[in-house]
């Protein structure tokens, strides 16, 4: 079996491009291009010139010793978080706006929730000059009042999404009317695996440099390049997908994915799609959502922004259908208590979607020397509000 896409973009039963015709257009001119243009040497010598000298890459593969000790096995952090603007969404920011040059694209949109993809956007935006809009939730322009800062300091117009419940969901109808109206000059930058064929798969690829680099890594510092495991926290599912790619097709690297289980995984009020999931349509895709049984989408929750999304990536639905992967949902307190373990076992504070990854150790048992590769997908000050709340600091 493959967990790649294949070339209508699909993987096994999911994924597709569900979209209205008024868009085929803008698809079909990215998926026509999307893998010769990432092919060529000029590509991959631009696309790897900026991870190095303007995101930090290649990041570090540390061996957490203290946490390691704690749970007695071999843990490898991929430390992501010392990623530029703090988190791995930039990897593909990165690849997106050199995309959008070579299709001769000189505006760029997109939508963010928390703000985190609004500010990856914003940021290669100014790096190349490029005009750029970011549609958000009005509820989200209130909530996440830093990021919309950043985004008009990096010189973006922010657009405030009023319909609906003026959220995510919302921000992205804009962007795709915005999308459909201005087909020629605009390349809208979606940001994580998700959205119709080719977006989980050209995202996923430039991700994907995240285990291009810890194969060597891990062979450097281990004598082998493939780890027992490889564990992420899985919001859409990119940086997941990135640490995943080059061990989809090697069954001896395990693949667990962390989901967000809010107040609980049937307290009504989580993000646990895997477990709560059923077959429909989001943003172009077909996959696991959460829904009602009339087919609503259901709003979802998790304390961590960046994981609250009613839907995951096709291929992490694949990766669940398949028995590829294995899921854990994890809940907010046993996030944030994890996220303050390893503060103090490893003075690294994570972003709150990253803890969920480090909660799974009531949930999986590992052996002494299993070797696990944690992707530490970002850093934790965006959410030192919430960590302060939390514990009353
Ligand atoms: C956005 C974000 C996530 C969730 O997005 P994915 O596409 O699932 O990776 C996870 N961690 C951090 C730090 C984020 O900013």
């Amino acid at each position: 079996m493959s967990y790649h896409a294949n070339e209508k973009g699909y993987y096994g039963e999911f994924g597709g491009a569900f979209i209205p015709e008024m868009l085929y257009p803008n698809c079909e001119e990215l998926r026509q291009n999307y893998v010769q243009i990432m092919e060529t040497d000029e590509f991959k010598n631009e696309f790897h010139q900026l991870l190095k000298d303007y995101v930090g890459r290649p990041t570090p593969l540390y061996f957490a010793e203290r946490l390691s000790e704690k749970h007695q096995t071999k843990i490898y952090l991929k430390r992501e978080d010392l990623c530029h603007t703090g988190a791995h969404k930039v990897n593909n920011t990165i690849g997106q706006i050199l995309m959008a040059k070579k299709l001769g694209k000189n505006r760029i949109i997109a939508e963010t929730g928390a703000g985190q993809h609004g500010v990856a956007t914003a940021t290669v935006c100014a790096l190349m000059g490029i005009q750029c809009v970011v549609y958000m939730g009005e509820i989200d322009i209130a909530r996440q009042s830093p990021n919309v800062a950043r985004m008009k300091m990096l010189g973006a117009e922010v657009r405030a999404a009023k319909s609906g419940s003026r959220t995510l969901k919302d921000a992205t109808n804009e962007a795709i009317r915005d999308w459909i109206n201005n087909p020629v000059d605009t390349h809208y930058i979606i940001g994580s695996v998700v959205g119709p064929h080719p977006y989980p798969d050209m995202v996923a690829r430039f991700q994907s440099v995240i285990s291009e680099e810890v194969k060597w890594q891990l062979k450097e510092k281990e004598g082998r390049e493939n780890p027992d495991y490889v564990v992420a926290c899985v919001g859409g599912g990119s940086n997941a997908a990135g640490l995943y790619y080059h061990y989809l097709d090697t069954p001896e690297v395990g693949i667990i994915a962390v989901e967000a289980a809010g107040k609980g995984v049937n307290s009504g009020e989580s993000a646990a799609t895997s477990a709560l999931g059923k077959v429909g349509i989001i943003h172009g895709s077909k996959t696991l959502l959460m829904q009602t049984d009339d087919g609503q989408i259901t709003e979802p929750y998790s304390i961590s922004a960046g994981l609250d999304y009613p839907g995951v990536g096709p291929m992490h639905a694949h990766l669940f259908k398949s028995g590829r992967g294995e899921f854990i949902s994890i809940t907010d307190d046993e996030a944030m208590t994890s996220g303050l373990e390893l503060s103090q076992l490893e003075g690294i504070i994570p972003a709150i979607e990253t803890s969920h990854a480090f909660a799974i150790f009531d949930y999986k048992k590992f052996e002494k020397d299993d070797i696990v590769v944690f992707n530490l997908s970002g850093r934790g000050d965006k959410d030192l509000n919430t960590y302060i709340d939390y514990f009353k600091l």
